[in-house]
């Protein structure tokens, strides 16, 4: 399918691994030029050049993280009018309820809730006023379904999809989409850093960990970060201008709900 988004320019937040560069590698595939970032300089610049090598995008990397003021006015500043924002951080750490202060939850919500929001204030007006955008946050499954050791995540998760419900109708009769992608568990290294806290707090294998998550998925398998990818850039194609504040699991059929 042709996507009708050659030559226009994407900010892909938090792109050097895993979900983040599975979007921004379909949509280079679809002719996007891309603003990557990651805090880690040496893997994002090599994602960065293969992704130009490979579809012949241009590509910008800009190192730095992403949940900072100066972060997010570095990566705005390579590309002030992106038509398209895919919003991505690193997720909060597990722990318990127990545990978590007041700061945990400040770094949570700034990562997870409060940097999104910033960077969609900062492109609307230049999307509206251009007519056209396409914004996807990627969230989670624990949106729809908590997830309890994920507390941090769960909270501000929340927040941030009740920012998007309210704000996607207001701007969406200018041409500006924003939805929200929600992965269940994907082969990443999210998802083997979360085996390993699994499996040593259960004193099993890594095999084995993974063995009983994918138990739980009807699927039987992690997702990929390709088929993520695939996703996000459909909701950013031009076919998708009617998908309105939207809250799309990818899970493998984990979540078990009707609706
Ligand atoms: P990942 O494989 O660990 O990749 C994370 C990417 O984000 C890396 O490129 C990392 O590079 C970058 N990054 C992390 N923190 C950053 C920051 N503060 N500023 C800029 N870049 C940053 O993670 P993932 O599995 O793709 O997960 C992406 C998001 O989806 C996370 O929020 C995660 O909680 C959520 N999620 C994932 C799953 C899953 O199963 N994978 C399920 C549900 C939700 P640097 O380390 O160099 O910065």
């Amino acid at each position: 399918m042709e996507l009708g988004l050659n030559g226009k320019w994407a900010i892909v937040c938090a792109s050097s691994k895993g979900l983040g560069l599975g979007c921004a590698t379909a949509l280079a595939e679809a002719g996007v030029n891309l603003v990557m970032n990651a805090r880690t300089a040496g893997p994002l610049e090599a994602a960065a050049t293969a992704l130009a090598d490979a579809h012949g995008v241009k590509t910008v990397s800009v190192a730095c993280d992403i949940t900072t003021d100066e972060g997010r006015a570095s990566v705005l500043a390579a590309c002030p009018n992106p038509d398209i924002l895919v919003n991505n951080a690193g997720g909060p750490p597990p722990g318990m309820w127990s545990d978590w202060e007041r700061e945990d939850f400040i770094k949570a919500l700034d990562a997870n809730m409060l940097t999104p929001i910033a960077l969609m204030k900062a492109v609307l007006p230049g999307m509206m006023d251009r007519g056209w955008g396409r914004i996807v946050n990627i969230t989670s499954q624990s949106v729809k379904s908590p997830i309890a050791v994920l507390g941090l995540s769960n909270s501000a998760r929340a927040g941030l999809t009740g920012y998007v419900a309210g704000t996607s109708r207001q701007v969406a009769g200018s041409g500006v989409t924003i939805n929200n992608l929600l992965p269940g568990i994907h082969a990443t290294d999210r998802a083997i850093s979360l085996d390993t806290g699994v499996a040593s707090a259960q004193g099993i294998t890594m095999d084995q960990a993974k063995a009983d998550r994918c138990k739980s998925i009807p699927a039987g398998r992690y997702g990929t970060a390709g088929e993520f990818g695939a996703a996000c850039a459909f909701l950013c194609s031009q076919h998708a201008g009617f998908i309105v504040g939207q809250n799309i699991l990818l899970d493998g059929g984990g979540v078990n709900a009707t609706l």
